[in-house]
């Protein structure tokens, strides 16, 4: 059975990346979870934030349902737009998880960038200027970034136009799930 699962579509737009990614995985040791109809990755107007948030928050409480099946890690796939694609941020508060993908950064960075964020809790402000690596604070709920039973790592790839990506795009990030995934194991 697979221990790892890939979210895609926690953003609406971005599922159409998600499907082309989730195509070249093997699913002997990749499930895929689908979401169908995500939120908006727009950012939303102040008199939508609390629908937003709480919308946001119910769909992770739903892939963490799923998790209850015995993953050790969970991925939940993202794409932004930039000119400089592909490139990555890859997000995660777990240290063994960052330590171990640190050597894959630099490897990445001969032809691509990858960036490597941790994610800290809103109230670990004091500590930002001492962190080694970037730092940022997450909507995403804590009891799935930070949960002994599974790492959570968040992975946004940048394509170069923002809609579904190219096949170099989709060959990459599939190229960064394989090294999250051997992190893990
Ligand atoms: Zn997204």
């Amino acid at each position: 059975m697979s221990t790892t699962l890939l979210v895609t579509g926690i953003h609406r737009e971005e599922l159409g990346f998600g499907d082309r990614v989730a195509d070249l995985l093997d699913h002997e040791r990749v499930d895929v979870l689908r979401i169908p109809e995500g939120i908006s990755h727009a950012r939303p107007k102040a008199n939508e934030l609390f629908y937003y948030r709480t919308r946001h928050r119910e769909i992770y409480l739903q892939v963490k349902q799923q998790i209850g099946r015995g993953y050790r890690l969970l991925i939940d796939l993202h794409s932004g737009c930039s000119a400089t694609s592909p490139c990555a941020d890859i997000y995660c508060h777990d240290n063994a998880m960052l330590a171990c993908l640190l050597p894959e950064q630099a490897a990445f960075d001969q032809a691509h960038t990858v960036r490597l964020v941790k994610i800290v809790e809103q109230q670990a402000g004091a500590s930002l200027s001492e962190a080694s690596m970037p730092i940022a604070h997450t909507w995403v709920p804590r009891e799935l970034w930070d949960n002994p039973a599974f790492t959570y790592v968040g992975l946004e790839v940048y394509l170069h136009d923002n809609d579904a990506g190219a096949p170099r795009e989709w060959r990459f990030a599939r190229e960064l799930i394989d090294h999250i995934e051997a992190c893990a194991a």
